[in-house]
C-alpha cells in the first residue's frame, strides 16, 4: 500500500476523531462525518444510512443529496443499491449506478445526476448497523484503496453507533440496546420464564477504534498475537490425547494465529489509522459476515475458529476477562451465549431460569442437558448476543421458541398471564398428583418419567410419576472428558435407586453415536449418523464400556431389583446378544461374590420399525419392550428428527403411524410383553390420549408433563375417542388430528 493513501487515511481519521470529540448531538456529528468524508475522499456525495428496525434503512445525513431526504428516503434491506449493500454485507463499487442491477431511483434526493456510487456496510461483529456511500457525476470506480479507506471509517463509524455517539430523534437515532426486540429462534426444550439476562461471555467494547501511533499499535498487536500463540500451542500440549475434534480445532487456531494473511490484513487496517483492538474487530465483522453466506458446513466451522481466535485476541488487548462476565448473577439469570458446552451448562444448573442461544441445535449437548434440567431453551436466537445487555429484562417462551428482549409492558403483561395460567394449571395438576390416571371408562393408564440425572430424581415425588421408565445414561458420557469409571458410576446409579425410594427405575444402557458425540470418542465420519454406528451398534462392536456400565449398574442394585433396557435395537439377535452380555456380567459379579439383583428384567426399545416385525420369540424373550418414539417416527416417515423442515411434514396422528403403534400393541398383547411408549410425544396430551386409545397403557415422558397428560386422561372416555379415530381412518384422513381436536372441543 503506497504510504501516501496510508497517510491519506490516517489524516482522515484524525479528522473524524477530532469531529466526533466535538460537542453536539447526533444529527449533527453525522453531517459533519458526512461532509469531511466528502471532502477527503473528493466525492460529490457522502451519505449515511442507518438501520431504524431489522428490515428498514433510513437515510441519516448526507452531504451532496437533497436534505429534505434526510430521515425521509427509507428503503428496505436488499433494495436498491443501498439496501443491498447492507443485505450482502459486501461493497458495491460502480461507475454506471443506474446500470447496475437492483438500482432504484429515488426521486426526491436528486441522486440521479450522480453516476458513480461506492457503498461499505457498517457493521459490528456481524451485525448490520447501516450503510455508508459515496457518490460522484464523473462515471469511474473507486480503487481498492478508497473502498479500503471508506471500510475503515465505515468500521469506525460502528463502534461509534455502538458507544452512543449518534443518538437523536427517531427510530434510526434511537440508543441500541433500549428498544424491544422480539427473536424467533428454534424450541428445544419448552416452558417459559420471566428473567434478567446473563450473558455467559463477556462482551468486549472497543472505546479507542482510532490510534494515533500505528507503530506503537502495531507492536501492541504482535505482542497480543504472540501471546495468544503461546497460550493455543500450551492448550494443544494439554489437549487429552486421541480427543480427535479438539486437537482438530486448536490446530485450525494455530493455523489462523500464524496465519500471515490475517496478520497482514490488521496491519493495513492499523496503518491507515485503526487501533489494535478495532483491527482486530474488523477482520472479525468481516469473517462473521462471510460465515452467514458461506454453504460449506467446513468452512463454515474454520470461519467460526476464527471468530473464536478473534475473541481471545480481543480480550488480550483489552484486558476485559474470559469466562465470568464480571456481573453478579441476577435473581432470575437468563443465560444468553452464542452456544454453551454441556459441562457449563450443568455448572449454572438449575438456577437459570431459561437459556438462549444464538446457535445450537436441537439435539446438541446443551438441549439433551437443558432438557435433562427441565429449563426452557431456545436454539439459533439470531442477534441475540449482539442485542442483549447484562440486566436486561427478557421474556423466554421454550413452547414457540421467541424470545423478547426489553419487552413492552402490553407483551410483559400478556405473557405474565401466560405464566399465571400455567401456574394455576400446575396446582390444578397437584391436586390430582396422587389420584391414578384413569380414564372415565375405566381404563388406568401407568404414567412414569424419564430422567437422565440424579436432580431429575425430587420431580418422581413432586409430579405424581409412578417410576422411572426411562433414564437416559449418557449425560455423565457427555459432559465429562473421559470415560467415567465404574465404581464412579455404581455410586450414581445407586443414589438414583435409593432416591426412587422403592419405585421401579428402567435404565438404558449407553445411547452415543448419531448426534450424541462423545468428546473423547473418535469421529466417526459417517455420511449418515442417524443410520450409522450408533447406541446398541457400538455397544456390540465394542463392548468394553458396555460391560463396564452393566457391572456398575449390578453393583448399584445391590440385592434390588434391577431393570434395564438396551437402545435402537433392530433385530432380534442385537437383543439376544446384549441380553447375553448382561447374564454374562451377572454371572461374573456372582463369581467375585458380588451381591446379585433380587430380579432383573431386560427390555428392548423400538425405535426401528424392523423391530416390530420381528420372530414372536423376540416378544416372548423381552421382559418388556419401550417404543422409543422420537427415532421411530424418524425413520418410519424417514424424516430427520433434528431437520426442521421435515419433522414437521409428519403428524404424529397420522393414520399410518397411529396404525402402526396399534399392529405393536397387539404383538405384544398376544405375548404378554408389557409395552411402554417413552418419546417426547407421550408428553403432549392429546397424542397421549390418543395413545391410549390404540392401547398403550404405560407412557413415560418428561416430569412437567405429567400433570396435563393426566388431567386430561381423567376427563375422557377412551373408548369414544378410538371410535372417533377408527371413523377419520375410515374417511381416508392423513391424520386423525382434525377429528380428534374437534371431538374434544365437544367435551367441554
Ligand atoms: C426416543 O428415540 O424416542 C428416545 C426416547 O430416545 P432418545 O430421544 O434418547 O433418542
Ligand atoms: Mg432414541
Amino acid at each position: 500500500m503506497p504510504e501516501q493513501t496510508e497517510s491519506e487515511s490516517r489524516k482522515l481519521l484524525r479528522r473524524l476523531q477530532a469531529t466526533l470529540a466535538e460537542a453536539g448531538e447526533g444529527q449533527e456529528r453525522l453531517d459533519r462525518i458526512t461532509h469531511l468524508i466528502a471532502d477527503s475522499m473528493g466525492t460529490e456525495v457522502c451519505s449515511i444510512y442507518l438501520l431504524r428496525d431489522p428490515g428498514t434503512l433510513e437515510l441519516c445525513a448526507t452531504e451532496g443529496l437533497a436534505p429534505e431526504s434526510v430521515h425521509v428516503t427509507r428503503m428496505r434491506m436488499g433494495e436498491g443499491l443501498v439496501g443491498r449493500v447492507a443485505a450482502r454485507a459486501r461493497p458495491i463499487n460502480t461507475a454506471n449506478a443506474p446500470a447496475e442491477p437492483g438500482f432504484r431511483y429515488m426521486p426526491e434526493t436528486g441522486e440521479e445526476r450522480f453516476s458513480s456510487f461506492l457503498g461499505v456496510p457498517i457493521q459490528r461483529l456481524g451485525e448490520r448497523l447501516g450503510v455508508l456511500v459515496v457518490q460522484s457525476k464523473d462515471a469511474r470506480e473507486f480503487s481498492g484503496d478508497e473502498i479500503y479507506a471508506l471500510e475503515v471509517v465505515a468500521m469506525v463509524i460502528a463502534e461509534m453507533t455502538e458507544l452512543g455517539a449518534f443518538l437523536g430523534e427517531g427510530a434510526a437515532l434511537s440508543p441500541r440496546h433500549q428498544q424491544q426486540v422480539m427473536i424467533r429462534g428454534g424450541s428445544a426444550q419448552e416452558g417459559v420464564a420471566e428473567g434478567v439476562v446473563y450473558l455467559h461471555e463477556p462482551r468486549v467494547v472497543v472505546t479507542n477504534p482510532i490510534a494515533e501511533d500505528p507503530h506503537a499499535e502495531s507492536i501492541r498487536l504482535r505482542e497480543a498475537v504472540d501471546q495468544l500463540r503461546v497460550s493455543v500451542d500450551e492448550m494443544l500440549s494439554h489437549a487429552p490425547k486421541g480427543d480427535g475434534e479438539q486437537a482438530q480445532v486448536l490446530e485450525a487456531y494455530r493455523m489462523f494465529a500464524n496465519s500471515r494473511g490475517w496478520m497482514r490484513r490488521m496491519e493495513e487496517d492499523i496503518a491507515r489509522g485503526l487501533s489494535a483492538e478495532a483491527a482486530v474487530e474488523k477482520e472479525q465483522s468481516t469473517a462473521r459476515a462471510r460465515m452467514e453466506t458461506v454453504p460449506d458446513a467446513y468452512l463454515r466451522e474454520r470461519l467460526q475458529d476464527l471468530d473464536d481466535l478473534s475473541n481471545r485476541l480481543l480480550r488480550l488487548l483489552t484486558g476485559q476477562g474470559a469466562g465470568a462476565t464480571g456481573a453478579q448473577m441476577p435473581d432470575r439469570p437468563v443465560l444468553v451465549a452464542r452456544n454453551i458446552g454441556p459441562g457449563d451448562l450443568l455448572d449454572y444448573g438449575r438456577s437459570l431460569k431459561a437459556v438462549v442461544l444464538e446457535e445450537g441445535s436441537v439435539g446438541s449437548h446443551a438441549a439433551i442437558v437443558a432438557r435433562a434440567l427441565a429449563i426452557p431453551l431456545v436454539v439459533n436466537a439470531k442477534r441475540i448476543t449482539t442485542e442483549a445487555l447484562n440486566g436486561d429484562p427478557i421474556l423466554v417462551d421454550g413452547d414457540q421458541g421467541i424470545v423478547h428482549l426489553r419487552p413492552e409492558e402490553a407483551v410483559a403483561t400478556a405473557f405474565r398471564d401466560k405464566i399465571a395460567m400455567m401456574a394455576a394449571a400446575q396446582e390444578r395438576y397437584a391436586s390430582i398428583r396422587d389420584k391414578p390416571a384413569e380414564t372415565k371408562c375405566g381404563t388406568v393408564i401407568s404414567l412414569q418419567m424419564n430422567a437422565g440425572l440424579m436432580a431429575d430424581l425430587p420431580s418422581l415425588v413432586s409430579s405424581g410419576a409412578e417410576g422411572v421408565g426411562l433414564f437416559r445414561t449418557e449425560l455423565q458420557f457427555l459432559t465429562r472428558n473421559k470415560v467415567p469409571r465404574r465404581g464412579e458410576l455404581a455410586q450414581l446409579y445407586a443414589k438414583v435407586m435409593d432416591s426412587a425410594g422403592g419405585k421401579r427405575v428402567i435404565f438404558r444402557t449407553l445411547d452415543i453415536g448419531s448426534d450424541k458425540v462423545l468428546p473423547y470418542m473418535k469421529p466417526q465420519d459417517e455420511p449418515n449418523p442417524a443410520l450409522g454406528w450408533r447406541a446398541i451398534r457400538v455397544g456390540l462392536d465394542k463392548p468394553g464400556v458396555m460391560r463396564m456400565q452393566l457391572q456398575a449398574l449390578i453393583r448399584a442394585a445391590n440385592g434390588r431389583p434391577l431393570s434395564v433396557m438396551f437402545p435402537f435395537i433392530a433385530q432380534f439377535e442385537e437383543f439376544t446378544q446384549a441380553r447375553d452380555h448382561l447374564l454374562r456380567e451377572i454371572d461374573r459379579e456372582a463369581a467375585l461374590g458380588h451381591v446379585l439383583p433380587a430380579e432383573v428384567e431386560i427390555g428392548a426399545m423400538l425405535e426401528t420399525p424392523s423391530l416390530a416385525f420381528a420372530p414372536r420369540h423376540f416378544f416372548e424373550l423381552a421382559d418388556f419392550i419401550s417404543i422409543g418414539g422420537n427415532d421411530l417416527k424418524q425413520f418410519f416417515f424417514a424424516a430427520d428428527r433434528e431437520n426442521e423442515r421435515v419433522r414437521r411434514r409428519y403428524d404424529t396422528l397420522n393414520v399410518s403411524f397411529l396404525t402402526f403403534l396399534e399392529q405393536i400393541v397387539h404383538r405384544c398383547d398376544d405375548t404378554d410383553t408389557p409395552l411402554s411408549f417413552c418419546g417426547e410425544d407421550a408428553g403432549r396430551p392429546i397424542e397421549a390420549l390418543c395413545f391410549g386409545a390404540m392401547g398403550l397403557r404405560t407412557l413415560s415422558m418428561r416430569p412437567a408433563s405429567i400433570g396435563p397428560v393426566k388431567s386430561l386422561l381423567r376427563r375422557v372416555d377412551l373408548r369414544e375417542l378410538r371410535s372417533v379415530i377408527n371413523e377419520a381412518r375410515t374417511t381416508g384422513a392423513q391424520s386423525v388430528r382434525p377429528a380428534v381436536m374437534d371431538w374434544f372441543r365437544q367435551q367441554g
